[in-house]
């Protein structure tokens, strides 16, 4: 993509101060160009012309002053003060130094001829490597990307942001180093997606989300275009097919990139980490390009410093090294955190640490040490010492760093061989002190918690059986639900190396009722049976596990057991007060069975416990439908609909009869066309079914798939949505008879919707009927009865 001629071009190309021969400037095709064994500027001896990108040409060139081989770009300068941005914005570029970033030597002029000079660098750019060569396997992508992170990082803390960070601007010498060129001359030539018109003349495909809107680019932008990069060298493929780079850069703004392993078995380590790069919003990007980098190599088994904090959330907790512990009682060290802000706020260390204490003591199983026990090591802070002098297994410290009204904490856990075995960043703001400890105090417990199970087992389980623990944990605690399976697949082998290893048992069982769920393909006696044998197996040898408890309450839901499954969720938050799935599945019972304001509190509590428990926004966003409040539901629905590289299932069907709720046909036929992606069973059941709403699927017809999807194939919840969507979309094609009928059955078997009788604005026409008034009493008795 070539920028516009500037105005004045044929004066540029004919310059005044010395003629063609000498400087070897011609005019072609409106543009310049230089003859190779001619000298420019009176100093350059032309060797050849390496590549014409947007800017204008790149010349291999020698330096006969310094008798040095460097690059020589022409630029095409136009507009008011141009010359003097670009010389700021390059003086700027030089500062930074580093073997991942080509070095800028010079700007000069030429007559009207402006040029740059740089490091040379032999070789070929990424660009060619893509081209020639994607998909490459992990170690090459990670050797190739961590030298641009590596390159960035400098870069960012020189204050210098890329902007038109992209395969041609990254050269890749023989020797497979990496020289990212072209730092910040996007801005300098208004390129950045700022508001100039020449915001769209880079490429598009490159750019972050919030540069083609035109918000201002920074560190993280940058980021995203090593995600894009990245994407591009493991799968071969882009991650916004379209026609036209308009499409995908629009596409980006809408929708979420297209799974990387839907090209190339792709290693799910790198996967999500480029998943979190092409995140839309920058914070859901990595927080820097340090963090990054050490992501990546962690992939390939390189362990972070142990000074440097991880990569917040899910994506580094994959390669964590797992040295075994040295013998201990098992006890636990909180460390007062260190400090970093403005001295009025310098509390914050220790009263963090103190909050941390108090909640961590209440989690069963855990001793944790006062804090008059540990702060005397405030200030020498070495776990090996303090694990020493105070007998403990695992040491956990943390710094609270303060700047304006942000506060973000980082928490480690080491062994008392000073082996870091854990750590993550938690950010907060600090408007009401007292909250914000709170609730950074509970999602830090909450975090801990699940490591500190595993910790304890360290001596008894080998360390790749804890290795694949706690990945089948994060598969448990993620969408979509048909993820149980892989998960209950990785808990087989981990009990087959381990057989002794409580956690997994657990978490075994709430596997198999997650799977239970989702029983596409799968006869569902077989899955319920699997799930009881597991559940019981849990009860017998892990009874001291708040996961046990969860997987009881879960697996009495499915069946229709709300008395048991509320008593087992007591269980659950009476041994782990901070476990943030037992207050999800609580929250939704509640929210429910009559209790939505209590329910509605604790499953924000669940959110902000553990941020990537998904499915939270269900249930919230049922009870924001519910309520009327349109806004809410609707950023319910986003936050499901985009933080997956697909939308899920049951997300669309929410959005299809929120649509239907609202009286939105047009939306409602938006999201039923979603639905034809979805090649299961029982999304193409969900299809058909839609058009019940449309008159397209006749009554007739819905009844056979209606059967088919919630006869003795579904679980008993499962079987209960079914007819929750048949009473709605039965009412909405005028059959009466057949929605009353299906309510009917719903409220004599398990429903407990209550909310949704009472409130859901499609059963308008139904309600004064006697049998609806029956079937809301019956559910009334039966939500009652949960919580006498
Ligand atoms: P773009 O980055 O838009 O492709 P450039 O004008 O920056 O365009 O560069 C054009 C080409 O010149 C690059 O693709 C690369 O092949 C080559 N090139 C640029 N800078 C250098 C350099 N410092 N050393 C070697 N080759 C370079
Ligand atoms: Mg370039």
């Amino acid at each position: 993509m070539r920028l516009v001629p500037p105005e004045d071009a044929d004066e540029t190309l004919a310059p005044r101060s010395s003629s063609p021969a000498t400087h070897g400037a011609t005019a072609l095709a409106g543009e310049a160009t230089l003859r190779p064994g001619a000298l420019f500027a009176g100093r350059y001896e032309i060797q050849a012309l390496l590549g014409t990108g947007g800017m204008g040409s790149v010349y291999r060139v020698r330096d006969t002053k310094l008798d040095e081989v460097v690059a020589l770009k022409l630029l095409t300068l136009h507009g008011e003060h141009a010359v003097e941005r670009f010389v700021a914005e390059v003086r700027l570029a030089r500062r930074v130094t580093h073997p991942n970033v080509a070095r800028t030597h010079d700007f000069g002029e030429d007559g009207r001829l402006r040029f740059l000079t740089m490091e040379h660098v032999p070789g070929t750019t990424l660009e060619r490597i893509i081209e020639e060569r994607a998909p490459l396997p992990t170690a090459a992508v990670v050797r190739l990307g961590a030298q641009i992170a590596d390159g960035l990082a400098a870069a960012h803390e020189a204050g210098v942001v890329h902007r038109d960070l992209k395969p041609a601007n990254v050269l890749v010498d023989e020797h497979e180093r990496v020289a990212i060129t072209d730092f910040g001359i996007a801005r300098a030539v208004g390129r950045d997606g700022g508001t100039q018109t020449g915001a769209l003349l880079g490429t598009p495909y490159y750019m972050a989300p919030e540069q083609v809107m035109g918000r201002p680019a920074d560190e993280r932008s940058d980021l995203y275009a090593l995600g894009v990069i990245l994407y591009e060298l493991a799968t071969g493929a882009r991650p916004f097919p379209s026609e036209t780079p308009m499409g995908a850069a629009l596409a980006r703004l809408q929708a979420c990139p297209i799974d990387p392993r839907a090209h190339h078995p792709v290693d799910p380590g790198l996967s999500s980490v480029i998943m979190r790069c092409l995140a839309r919003e920058p914070q859901g990007r990595p927080a820097s390009a340090a963090l990054l980098r050490q992501a990546l190599r962690a992939l390939v088994g390189e362990a972070p410093t142990p000074a440097e904090p991880t990569l917040a959330g899910t994506a580094d907790s994959g390669s964590r090294p797992f040295a075994p512990l040295a013998t201990g009682e098992g006890a636990l060290a909180v460390l007062p955190f260190a400090y970093r802000g403005s001295s009025d706020h310098g509390y914050l260390g220790e009263a963090m640490a103190e909050e941390l204490i108090d909640l961590l003591s209440r989690t069963r199983g855990l001793r944790v040490l006062s804090m008059g026990a540990t702060r005397r090591f405030a200030e020498s802070r070495d776990p090996a010492e303090v694990g020493a002098a105070l007998g403990v297994r695992s040491i956990v410290d943390g710094t609270v760093w303060h700047t304006g009204d942000r506060v973000r904490l980082s928490v480690r856990m080491s062994d008392r061989d000073g082996t870091q075995q854990w750590s993550e960043r938690f950010d907060g703001s600090l408007q009401d002190v007292l909250a914000l400890q709170e609730s950074l105090g509970r999602r830090v417990a909450e975090a801990l918690r699940i490591e500190l199970g595993a910790a304890a087992y360290r001596y008894a389980a080998p360390p790749e059986a804890l290795e694949l623990f706690l990945r089948a944990r994060r598969l448990l605690r993620k969408l979509p639900l048909l993820a149980g399976e892989e998960a209950v697949s990785q808990l087989d082998r981990v009990i087959e190396l381990a057989p002794d290893f409580a956690p997994a048992v657990a978490s075994h069982a709430i596997a198999t009722v997650r799977a239970w769920w989702g029983t596409e393909g799968r006869p569902n006696d077989e899955l319920a049976e699997r799930a009881r044998v597991s559940v019981t197996r849990a009860q017998a040898q892990a009874a001291e596990l708040a996961e046990t408890h969860l997987a009881t309450s879960m697996w009495e839901v499915q069946g229709g057991g709300f008395i048991a499954a509320a008593r087992a969720l007591g269980h659950a938050l009476e041994i782990a007060p901070t476990m943030a799935e037992a207050h999800q599945y609580l929250g939704q019972l509640q929210s429910e069975a009559g209790r939505v304001t209590e329910g509605r509190e604790r499953l924000e509590l669940a959110l902000e416990l553990d941020p990537t428990l998904l499915q939270c926004h269900f249930s919230l966003g049922r009870i924001a439908i519910l309520e009327g409040d349109h806004e809410r539901a609707r950023a319910h629905l986003d936050a499901l609909w985009y933080s997956l590289p697909r939308p899920p299932l049951p997300a669309i069907v929410m959005r299809f009869r929120h649509a239907l709720f609202v009286g939105d046909l047009e939306e409602a036929a938006a999201a039923r066309d979603v639905l034809e992606g979805i090649d299961t069973e029982t999304g193409q059941g969900m299809l058909q079914l839609a058009g019940l709403a449309f008159g397209e699927t006749s009554v007739a017809e819905a009844e056979a798939i209606f059967a088919a999807v919630h006869g003795p194939r579904a679980n008993t919840r499962f079987a209960m949505l079914m007819r929750q969507i048949a009473t709605e979309l039965y009412t909405l094609a005028g059959a009466r008879e057949h929605a009353l009928r299906e309510l009917t059955a719903g409220a004599e078997s398990a429903l407990i919707d209550l909310e949704w009788i009472r409130k859901c604005s499609v059963l308008e026409p139904l309600r004064g009927d006697p049998a609806f008034a029956r079937a809301e009493r019956a559910v009334q008795r039966r939500a009652a009865a949960i919580w006498r």
